[in-house]
């Protein structure tokens, strides 16, 4: 939608109106003694940091449940608060070097300085001997691009090497997107298609600029004990190697093989490239041991009045990283904005949708098991849901709200992608709110919490919230403030809630945006769209047609 058609959008739905009127309003309901009650009962170190699968969790998902049940909701799946989310940890040792056989002799790559991999395909041991080695680009197979990485290689049983994000990223947005990361730039997609495509084993090049992260991210999660969605097929179809080689090693790869990296950087970027065989061959081993456990989704619901079978779902995870390395003394990382702050707004939400008319349409809030280990409980949901996705309307979810008082701004994780940022304008205008982008749309945030298994089912999402311009603040400040919180709270032991220093005004409007914007969606007959230029419309499209 141009920008003209998007104001006028807005003007008309502002003026005529389409949120029924509620039985008592939300701004009655959604207080801040009960937004409150909730963070700081779920920050406290009872609950020990909320992780999954340890002696919290019952603590937790029982807190949560219980709170669903006294406001009302009724047990979504079939009558219970409760969906049980098989989890795999897997736990691997690899060989000390990643070998190629180039033509200018032996490499190698040393392991967590040099090269990771994990896999998740349940197989105590995985070997590479004498792979194979294709250069696959970005490993990118988008149709609404015209772009095909395999086009004419068969990479069957063998390795692939590619790099990470897309061919948009540092450009000005002629091809892909610029700087916003399409889904394609995403690791998780390279493994995804890899396997798709029968590879063996997938290495991404890291860069720290086009991941987003630097390298240490990537090492440090190693040798690390690692959780997978635990499917019925032992992730049979996926890679027995999903790994990375770090810039330089790439760089020494690629000379070896004669070529430079800017050239095959270059040749990645270019609309017409073509993967090819590199003149080398690697061997590498890994060594696993599973371990099969079940952690539990907690959810509720409220039927719809004359659509009950169509469905709007509200989702925030409830755990986060428990009990870890200490830091000023203190081993308890309570994730009180990460994600007590949307847990809390959910709770909040469902009031007040009960203390309103019924919705036309059926209001699912789930509150979702591992998003810190890889958005488990949400992609579980997604696999294995209550109402199919081509009956599901939106998700509509949260994660990390500050605790920095009301917001000027709503800022859209995803902006662009879904005529959902118009539904958010028309109730941001009436809270006098502007809407912006995310101002880091290259991070790919959009596919990193929990409604991107929606989003690849084909289901809109919304994730908004105030963010870059606090009220008190001023946008300098916030903005300040939010790298402060990236550097020094964000994932550590002091991610707290101090009642004294801490301002929930913002979340609260959050929370009663978020209401209305679901409330609109659950009592209008409107299946809202993706843009023309979204990786996802085609699998929406499909999924109505099925
Ligand atoms: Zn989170």
């Amino acid at each position: 939608m141009n920008y003209q058609k998007f104001i006028l959008f807005v003007v008309l739905v502002y003026s005529f109106g389409c949120t029924q009127k509620a039985k008592i309003p939300a701004e009655q309901i959604i207080t801040y003694n009960n937004i409150e009650k909730h963070i700081a009962e779920l920050a406290s170190d009872k609950y020990l940091g909320r992780a999954p699968m340890t002696q919290a969790e019952p603590l937790v998902v029982a807190y949560i449940s219980e709170q669903m049940k006294e406001i009302g909701l009724e047990g979504a799946n079939n009558g219970s608060y409760f969906q049980d989310v098989p989890i795999l940890s897997v736990s691997s040792k690899l060989s000390e070097t990643l070998d190629f056989e180039t033509p200018n002799g032996k490499l190698g790559f040393q392991k967590l300085t040099e090269f990771v991999a994990f896999t998740r395909k349940v197989e105590a041991k995985m070997s590479l001997e004498n792979s194979e080695v294709i250069f696959a680009g970005f490993g990118i197979v988008a149709p609404e691009y015209n772009r095909n990485d395999f086009d004419g290689v068969d990479v069957k049983g063998k390795t692939i090497i590619v790099f990470v994000n897309d061919p948009g990223y540092g450009t000005t947005g002629d091809y892909f997107k610029g700087n916003t990361m399409t889904y394609y730039g995403r690791w998780t997609y390279k493994f995804e298609e890899a396997a798709r495509q029968g590879a063996k084993a997938c290495f991404i090049v890291h860069e720290t600029g086009p991941a987003g992260y630097p390298w240490e991210v990537v090492r440090n999660n190693g040798e690390t004990t690692r959780y997978y969605p635990d499917t019925k097929n032992g992730n049979k179809d996926r890679c027995s190697f999903e790994g990375w080689i770090s810039l330089a090693s790439a760089k020494k790869l690629f000379d070896a093989c004669g070529y430079s990296f800017d050239e095959l950087k270059q040749n990645a970027i270019s609309k017409n490239f073509k993967p090819f065989k590199l003149p080398v061959t690697v061997s590498a081993e890994m060594d696993c041991s599973f371990n099969h456990g079940v952690s539990k989704n907690v959810c509720g619901l409220i039927k719809g009045k004359s659509r009950p079978d169509e469905v709007v779902v509200y989702t925030a995870h409830w755990d986060h990283l428990g009990v870890g390395t200490a830091i000023n003394g203190d081993s308890i990382y309570n994730g009180a904005t990460d994600n007590a702050s949307a847990v809390s707004w959910m709770l909040e939400i469902a009031r007040a949708f009960k203390n309103g008319k019924q919705p036309e349409r059926s209001v699912l809030f789930l509150s979702v098991t591992g998003e810190e280990s890889g958005l488990l409980g949400s992609d579980y949901y997604a696999e294995n849901p209550f109402f199919p996705m081509n009956k599901t309307v939106a998700c509509i979810n949260t994660d990390v709200i500050l605790f920095d008082g009301k917001h000027k701004d709503v800022t859209i994780t995803g902006f662009g992608q879904s005529e959902l940022d118009n539904w958010v304008a028309v109730e941001a205008v009436k809270q006098g709110r502007y809407i912006i982008e995310d101002p880091n749309p290259e991070n790919g945030m959009f596919f990193r919490s929990d409604q991107f298994p929606f989003v690849k089912k084909g289901v809109p999402a919304i994730f908004a919230k105030g963010y870059i311009e606090a009220e008190k603040l001023g946008k300098d400040e916030t903005l300040k403030q939010i790298s402060n919180y990236w550097a020094n709270t964000y994932h550590k032991p002091s991610d707290e809630y101090h009642k004294e220093k801490a301002d929930l005004n913002g979340l609260l409007e959050d929370a009663i945006l978020s209401y209305k914007v679901g409330l609109n969606l659950a009592d209008s007959k409107e299946w809202p769209k993706w843009n023309n230029d979204s990786e996802f419309k085609s699998i929406r499209e499909k999924s109505f047609n099925n």
